[in-house]
């Protein structure tokens, strides 16, 4: 019985051991699977994502850059928002960025030392049939260019020829436009209208709004109401300018104002052009508000009734401050002394109301060209003194 019991006992061992093994796998297969099942419920789980959820996770940041997108683009349509100015920053950064890149090509087409631009002591000229040549002066820039050589050509030889050096000679009566360009850069050029009238016995077509060529007088035509003596372009109490003539700041003028005061700014003086271009309209206000102020006889001694202002040719300006406070200043005195060496004069000196119209105004001047200032300068008198011409409101 004993080894029976043994025996069994023996035999009974196995059979325990695989039962508890068995447990123990199904215990251990459980454990397993219950964690399989808590990780496939956990979607943050990683490594554990299924596909659905992966997919829906980027398509959710696709959405967001899709959003972001969007905002930044609308942003500077608003430019409100400080994103929004950051947001043009980086655009004009961009663009210039794209510019640069771009550099490099234009370069090519415009090479160092080439001519950028052409300006002329004059862009019009009247002549009558018979008259000497004129011959506007030109300047290249930069002065560095190579190839500097002029090429001239008259769009009607039957109205006004040019020769090589820019002489331009009256043909026949009509208009035509003088051309001229450089050697070295064909694409920049400056034009020169050309008015011809018949021979100097011709009564000029036009009238000025104000005031009548005197009789006699071979340098004074009249087109389209604006006189012109010897060429130069004339506003003055005799001689007025239509209503609508509206050519704004004459960039000549403008050009040679700036070289200017770069002149005076190493003489240590700053000079700013304080009332350029005014139109007919301006000036009426203007005029009216000074007669309202001081009264009429006062007021035209020192302003310009509506189309008698030189400021309406585009041609003047008053540089710093216009009243008697400038007239002491060392920038008046430079202006006085040098002005003529850019182009311009003293249109009012002291001393000459009774010729010029107008009582002394040291900010004053006027655009000539240089041969012109230089000539009028050197003369020692005023525009209306050396041209022979009045200076008197016909009424
Ligand atoms: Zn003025």
């Amino acid at each position: 019985m004993a080894v029976q019991n043994q025996r069994k006992k023996k035999q009974s061992v196995p059979v325990v051991m695989f039962g508890v093994l068995a447990l123990a796998l199904i215990a251990l297969g459980t454990a397993i699977w219950m964690l399989v099942r808590l990780g496939k419920s956990d979607p943050a789980a990683p490594g554990n994502m299924t596909p659905q959820v992966a997919e829906q996770t980027l398509s959710s940041s696709a959405t967001e850059v899709t959003t972001t997108a969007s905002t930044v683009s609308t942003l500077p349509a608003d430019s409100t928002a400080a994103d929004g100015s950051a947001t043009v920053t980086t655009a004009v950064t961009t663009t210039s960025a794209a510019a640069a890149a771009s550099a490099p090509a234009t370069s090519v087409t415009a090479a160092p030392g080439t001519v950028t631009g052409i300006s002329l002591t004059f862009y019009s000229t009247a002549l009558h049939v018979g008259d000497k040549p004129v011959m506007p002066i030109v300047t290249m820039t930069p002065a560095s260019a190579a190839n500097k050589q002029e090429i001239w050509q008259s769009s009607n030889k039957a109205v006004a020829t040019v020769d090589s050096l820019g002489s331009i000679t009256p043909v026949g009566p009509g208009d035509c436009v003088v051309t001229v360009t450089s050697v070295s850069n064909p694409s920049v050029s400056a034009e020169v209208k050309v008015t011809v009238l018949g021979s100097t016995t011709q009564t000029p077509q036009t009238q000025p709004s104000s005031g009548t060529a005197p009789a006699g007088r071979s340098d004074i035509q009249v087109i389209n109401g604006i006189t012109y003596v010897q060429g130069i372009l004339i506003a003055n109490k005799t001689y007025g300018l239509p209503a609508d003539y509206n050519p704004g700041l004459d960039p000549t003028a403008q050009a040679a104002f700036n070289e200017m005061a770069a002149a005076a700014a190493k003489d240590g003086l700053s000079l700013a052009i304080c009332s350029g271009f005014r139109s007919y309209d301006f000036q009426n206000t203007l005029y009216n508000n000074y007669c309202n102020r001081d009264g009429k006889a006062a007021a035209d001694r020192f302003s310009a009734r509506p189309g008698h202002s030189e400021h309406q040719t585009g041609l003047a300006m008053d540089i710093n401050y216009a009243g008697d406070s400038f007239n002491n200043t060392p920038e008046a005195k430079w202006i006085a002394e040098n002005c003529w060496k850019y182009g311009f004069i003293l249109r009012y000196p002291e001393g000459k109301e009774a010729i010029t119209g107008y009582k002394y105004e040291s900010w004053h001047v006027r655009y000539l060209g240089k041969d012109w200032a230089k000539t009028i300068y050197d003369s020692g008198l005023t525009l209306e003194e050396y041209l022979n011409i009045d200076s008197k409101y016909a009424e």
